[in-house]
């Protein structure tokens, strides 16, 4: 089964790193080195099984390749899940044996941080490896990416408002959003400068509470965002929040937020299309953290601010070239996304073997 994924969905590379002394199980999926060395977090997770742990890191790294390309990115795409509880089992010695098995592969795969994986993680894995970026605190780091994304999806959402209502500011639009976690706290900030009015949820109290002591926001429970009458539904939590189940409920003209993986399966896409409802990809409106890591230069242990912001805005540009071609050929819109995305490399592939 694992030969025939790699085959069809075109993996170049899967490493299972395996130490017992440390209690080390983990899951490097490089997936393509065709932009250059391939990029992606690290993730900690309790999966229930092998083959659970299998699944997310294939599906995590294919989607890298798609985001970094369509970012504009020289990197290809991976990913890494290390299979345990990250408050019960992460200990420092299993951390220092995976970074050894990301030196190992030489530059081929830079890993970062992703659910499970903190900053003081970062650092020790960097003491054994300098392939490891996004650290915060640490000199010329991007640090922590949270800002960055935010940034994107506000320019993203600009570009949703231009197409879906012909105006380029979010001034007067209702925004629901799902999540007032990192990435939310700092879209506020644009989201409110702006003068859109927004209804968040949260099922923390402590993240609502530090929300709403900042913002002039209306909340609601997690469950009755699905319900709220607005313009652009913004899921920004977890994956997979629109569903079967969710998307009749949705009273929306558009969704953009900042969540990976938002569509439970591909329906979803062909659905939101059928019923007009505008919907920017994920991971093309939240690269602004992968974005950010690329004005990191480890060697003269700089980082460019501007550089990344001005890269991070052009978001918007990409988001409303989606939406346009979608809506022209009539296809889903992560489906142009998808093609985009590999048009660059292709292209890139063609002119390897040329030379
Ligand atoms: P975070 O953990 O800081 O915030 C997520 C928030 O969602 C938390 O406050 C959590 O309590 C809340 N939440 C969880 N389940 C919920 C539910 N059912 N209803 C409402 N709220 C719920 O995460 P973040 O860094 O802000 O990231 C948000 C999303 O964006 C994630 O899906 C993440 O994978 C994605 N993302 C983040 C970045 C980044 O730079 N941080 C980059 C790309 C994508």
């Amino acid at each position: 089964m694992i030969f025939e994924t790699v085959r069809s969905d075109g993996f170049e590379q899967i490493i299972f790193c395996h130490d017992p002394e440390v209690s080390l199980r983990a899951i490097i999926a490089i997936h393509s080195t065709v932009l250059g060395p391939a990029l992606g977090g690290c993730r900690m997770w309790n999966y229930n099984s092998e083959q659970e742990a299998l699944q997310d890191v294939l599906r995590l790294a294919k989607g890298m390749t798609y985001k970094n390309s369509l970012a504009g990115l020289h990197w290809g795409g991976a990913k890494t899940v290390i299979w345990g509880d990250p408050k019960k089992q992460k200990s420092q010695a299993a951390l220092e044996k995976f970074a050894m098995f990301v030196h190992g592969l030489g530059g081929r795969y830079i890993t970062a941080k992703d659910v499970g994986i903190n900053a003081t993680d970062l650092h020790m894995m960097r003491a054994i490896t300098p392939f490891v970026v996004g650290i915060d605190g640490l000199q010329g780091s991007s640090g922590d990416p949270s800002v960055s994304t935010a940034w994107g999806v506000y320019h993203g959402m600009r570009a949703v408002a231009q197409f879906a209502f012909g105006i380029s500011s979010l001034s007067g639009l209702k925004i629901a959003l799902q999540g007032l976690g990192s990435v939310s706290f700092s879209l506020l900030e644009h989201l409110c400068r702006e003068g859109a009015k927004i209804i968040g949820c949260d099922i923390e109290e402590s993240a609502i509470q530090r929300a709403t002591s900042r913002y002039p926001i209306d909340i609601v429970s997690h469950d009755a965002i699905y319900d709220v009458e607005c313009d652009i539904f913004s899921p920004s939590a977890l994956g997979g929040t629109i569903n079967e189940e969710t998307l009749p409920r949705l009273k929306t003209k558009a969704i953009a937020g900042a969540a990976n993986n938002q569509l439970s399966n591909p329906t979803m896409g062909r659905e939101l299309l059928k019923r007009k409802i505008v919907y920017a990809p994920d991971y093309a409106i939240n690269a602004g953290g992968v974005i950010n890591i690329a004005y990191e230069n480890p060697h003269e242990k700089t980082y460019n601010l501007q550089g990344s912001r001005d890269h991070t805005q052009k978001i918007h540009d990409t988001v409303l070239t989606i939406l346009e071609r979608a809506h022209e050929t009539q296809t889903p819109t992560h489906t142009i996304a998808d093609q985009m995305a590999m048009e660059r490399i292709f292209k890139k592939q063609r002119s390897t073997e040329t030379s």
